[in-house]
């Protein structure tokens, strides 16, 4: 742990995960004289919070569209800016391909968004697939035949690495960061002179402007948030192929991709290229479907997959890429926090007068828009206002309805 004094700071930044640490260093650039903390529950980086796994996906061609697009483009100068400054491949530029049948819904979405804000884009048909990417196996001959859209403006993020060094770019510029440090409490106006009130496991800190990113835990601060915001548990997969070759990044883009299968069922799948050179990240957001048992849950939540949902995943994985096998050779089980409308949190909380702002409830889409949102709760300790914040991204003080201009984000 670093420095304990003084007591009071400008800005505390607590949780210092995915947002966090892009808020702490945002912090610093937007208001370079202030004393700036971090406060962390956990080591510095760890293996419990929502951004460990390997990899996360990063897109630009957003089938969500609308208010996504300028703040995704905002995030990915940002992460050039953090690969230039680190002299590290946080971000991986090796681009993103959707593959499935062209009048697939996730495929007719993109088309629209990269129509509607003109962005690069490639489109291949299945032969094109089938020579520049020959790992995606051929779907079925009785089934749709594969298209892909290539969107060259996406790529892979290193997450562990992403946050150690939006920490250390902040720590560089002066801000302290206490870890292994749990916040208890958040208390707007209780210390002196009208500050906020922090109280921690290492005793109690006070700071002007407080932004609150605690993730999954967000309800331990804000009880009221646990009616709005639901952890998920999210498992990821990797699966061996016997020849790499077309696996590696230089010769594959992040992906997603979805199959009707033979007997019309809906198969989807998303990964990244091999990145420890010999296992490919291929998983599935939802291993346990519309309507998780107790026992299936149960099996999540003890780190186990469902045999059966496992074996189904496996055969399809080794049927639809090539040369895989069809068993996993790593499972590791991760969390995320899930707003009712998959819209995040990232707004002042109510009754503080701005004194904090709370940046959660990432819907499992939160590490591509990170730079970026840790921007814009900077923004709005700093200044009170972004001009790049959605309305809609308010703190829920009602049970918060969609807005018209958001089709909800789904995970990567
Ligand atoms: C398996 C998986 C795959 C995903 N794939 C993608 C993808 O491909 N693309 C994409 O864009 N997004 C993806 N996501 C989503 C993305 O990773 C998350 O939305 C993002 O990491 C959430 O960031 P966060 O800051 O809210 O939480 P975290 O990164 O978990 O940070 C919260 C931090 O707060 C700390 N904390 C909690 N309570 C306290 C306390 N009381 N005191 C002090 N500190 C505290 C925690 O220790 C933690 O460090 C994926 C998520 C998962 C789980």
């Amino acid at each position: 742990m670093s420095n304990h004094t003084p007591t009071h700071y400008d800005y505390a930044v607590i949780g210092c995960g995915t947002i966090g640490s892009m808020a702490l260093w945002q912090l610093t650039e937007l208001a370079p004289e202030a004393s700036v903390l971090g406060i962390e529950r956990f080591d510095r980086v760890h293996t419990k919070g929502s951004y460990s796994g390997e990899s996360r996906l990063f897109r630009v061609a957003l089938k969500e569209g609308g208010i996504y697009i300028p703040m995704v483009q905002d995030a990915r100068r940002m992460w050039l800016e953090m690969n230039e400054r680190s002299g590290r491949d946080i971000f991986l530029p090796v681009g993103a391909l959707s593959v499935g049948p062209a009048d697939f819904p996730a495929m007719t979405q993109t088309m629209a968004v990269i129509e509607e804000f003109g962005l690069d884009h490639e489109v291949l048909d299945a032969a094109g697939l089938a020579e520049r990417f020959p790992v995606f196996a051929a779907a079925s001959p009785d089934t749709a035949a594969d298209a892909a859209i290539l969107d060259p403006a996406g790529g892979g993020i290193r997450p562990e690495l992403a946050v150690a060094y939006a920490q250390e770019f902040a720590l560089a510029a002066g801000a302290s960061l206490w870890d292994n440090t749990r916040v208890l409490a958040v208390e707007p106006g209780a210390g002196p002179e009208g500050a906020t009130l922090i109280r921690t496991s290492a005793g109690d800190v006070t700071a002007d402007k407080v932004i609150v990113a605690n993730g999954s835990w967000a309800s331990d601060l804000y009880p009221d948030l646990a009616g709005h915001i639901s952890v998920q548990c999210i498992p990821l997969t990797w699966y061996l192929p016997l020849d790499i070759t077309g696996f590696l990044p230089e010769n594959l883009p992040i992906f997603m991709r979805d199959i009707i299968t033979a007997d019309g069922e809906i198969w989807h799948c998303y990964g990244a290229p091999s990145i420890d050179g010999y296992s490919v990240k291929i998983s599935h957001g939802d291993f346990i479907g519309d309507a998780p048992t107790p026992d299936t849950l149960e099996a999540l939540r003890t780190g186990e997959l469902p045999d059966e949902v496992l074996r189904v995943f496996s055969e399809r994985t080794s049927a639809f890429f090539d040369g895989m096998l069809d068993a996993p050779v790593r499972i590791t089980l991760h969390h995320d926090g899930f707003t009712t409308d998959h819209a995040p949190v990232l707004g002042h909380a109510p009754g503080t007068d701005g004194a904090v702002t709370v940046a959660t409830g990432m819907s499992g889409n939160g590490m591509k828009f990170a730079p970026v949102y840790g921007r814009i709760a900077a923004e709005l300790a700093v200044t009170g206002h972004s001009d790049r914040r959605p309305d809609a991204f308010d703190y829920p003080t009602t049970d918060r309805e969609p807005s018209a201009a958001i089709i909800p984000a789904t995970l990567h």
